[in-house]
């Protein structure tokens, strides 16, 4: 398996249309099917919401992911009152007043979450978020307790109007879960963090459950499905974490430490190297050595030929060529080292780069006060194959040995020689 597969899930599109999917597929097949079963199948996915959320705030705990582990705490305590008083018989008079406030509170809170500062669970922030959890449902508790003798009705037939036929759901509650998921679905498409996910994901299951709260088992399934979701998110996260160099974009060691248990009998590596990067960043900073290292990632992402690319350390990249011998892959190679050396790379200023908005619209109006400088970076590569040596780390130490001898020989070339 290719570690890389998993970064689909990270994909904005798939992040927004898979919960969508997933969502429809629950109110048109699922839900009439769950009815059919047996009472000791749906006592279990009862259960199951309490699961998966236990281990939402477990994973996203340790991968210091703070609004998800909130935003789990918050579908925890909504389930769980969800569960033992909302479900069948439907809510009467008296759970009414819990259902309206639970339909209210809830995406009112994930709402707080998306906007407050991203903190640690474990962080004073972050247990103080959890009070004041504590304390809407303590608050709630005591208004449902005090008015439960109360007649709603002539609520329902004013701020709280609601279309009976349809949903038990009050519109003006329906209204705001809709803007709501509109505003974090938003946030999914064009900005796309992972906590962005979760809280998508949790209002939307969590307005389904309520607008359809007179369905059994559909607050069930609902919190069942966003409890996986988000748990599918957070593996997916964690896989880039593990496998996906920061800077780059592209795989790194890690990565490519596996896929070197996992190769067959013929393959060949090559180890890229940037010509003298070191003065190239104390000329031009920093800064413009990243930008030089996503180009050289970027330019060798472009190698045809089944070419799988790994950033190995520092301006060190390396590439792997399955089932190709050393000959089958030097063509590519040259033309990645010639690509790399004609590529006009036209230097940023990043000292003089527009501090605000509204700072970079008048500077474009103005005439530049620096030429764009244009400038070259060369890269050397050196190659070695499986032909005469199986194993994988004494191909990788070849490829190096011939990186050198491509150094030595005057850079900006490819070498498969060893001396
Ligand atoms: P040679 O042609 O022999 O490879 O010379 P060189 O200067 O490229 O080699 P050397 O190994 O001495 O220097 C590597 C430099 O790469 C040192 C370090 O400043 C730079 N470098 C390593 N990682 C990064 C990084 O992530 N970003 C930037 N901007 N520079 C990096
Ligand atoms: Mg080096
Ligand atoms: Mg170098």
């Amino acid at each position: 398996m290719q570690p890389v597969s998993f970064s689909i899930f990270r994909h904005a599109s798939l992040r927004f249309g898979l919960p969508i999917f997933l969502a429809v597929s629950l109110l048109i097949g699922f839900l009439p099917f769950i009815q059919e079963w047996e009472l000791a199948y749906k006592k279990a996915m009862a259960l199951q919401p309490y699961i998966l959320f236990a281990l939402v705030i477990l994973l996203s705990q340790s991968f210091s992911q703070g609004r998800t582990s909130l935003a789990a705490i918050a579908m925890q305590i909504a389930y769980s009152l969800a569960d033992n008083f909302l479900s069948d018989p439907l809510p009467d008079n008296f759970m009414t007043l819990g259902y309206w406030l639970l339909a209210a509170l809830l995406p009112l809170n994930l709402l707080q979450i998306q906007l407050q500062p991203d903190r640690r669970l474990l962080s004073r922030h972050g247990s103080g978020f959890i009070a004041f959890l504590l304390l809407q449902l303590s608050w709630s508790c005591l208004v449902v307790y005090h008015f439960q003798s109360s007649d709603f009705k002539w609520l329902t037939h004013s701020l709280l109007f609601n279309l009976q036929a349809w949903s038990p759901l009050p519109i003006i509650l329906i209204v705001l879960s809709v803007m709501t998921i509109a505003y974090q679905a938003r946030l999914v498409l064009k900005r796309n963090h992972s906590h962005d996910q979760a809280l998508f994901v949790c209002s939307l299951f969590a307005f389904i459950s309520f607008i359809l709260i007179d369905i059994p088992y559909v607050t069930s399934s609902a919190f069942s499905l966003a409890g996986l979701l988000i748990l599918l998110n957070l593996i997916s996260n964690s896989h880039e974490q593990a496998y996906i160099d920061q800077l780059t974009g592209i795989s790194g060691r890690r990565a490519l430490e596996t896929e070197l248990k996992h190769l067959g009998r013929t393959y060949t590596i090559a180890m890229l190297d940037i010509d003298h990067f070191k003065q190239f960043n104390d000329k031009y900073g920093h800064d413009t050595g990243d930008d030089v290292l996503r180009l050289v990632a970027s330019l060798m992402s472009e190698v045809d030929g089944g070419a799988e690319v790994f950033r190995y350390g520092g301006e060190e990249f390396t590439i792997l060529f399955k089932g190709r011998e050393q000959r089958e892959c030097m063509a590519s190679l040259e033309s990645l080292r010639r690509r790399v050396e004609t590529y006009p790379l036209v230097l940023r200023h990043y000292s003089d780069r527009p501090r605000s908005d509204t700072e970079g619209k008048n500077s474009r109006n103005q005439p530049s006060h620096h030429e764009r400088q244009q400038v070259q970076v060369t890269i050397s590569i050196g190659v070695a194959d499986s032909y005469l040596e199986p194993k994988p780390e004494r191909v990788m130490k070849t490829a190096d040995k011939a990186l050198y001898h491509a150094k030595a020989t005057g850079r900006n070339r490819i070498s498969n020689k060893t001396s």
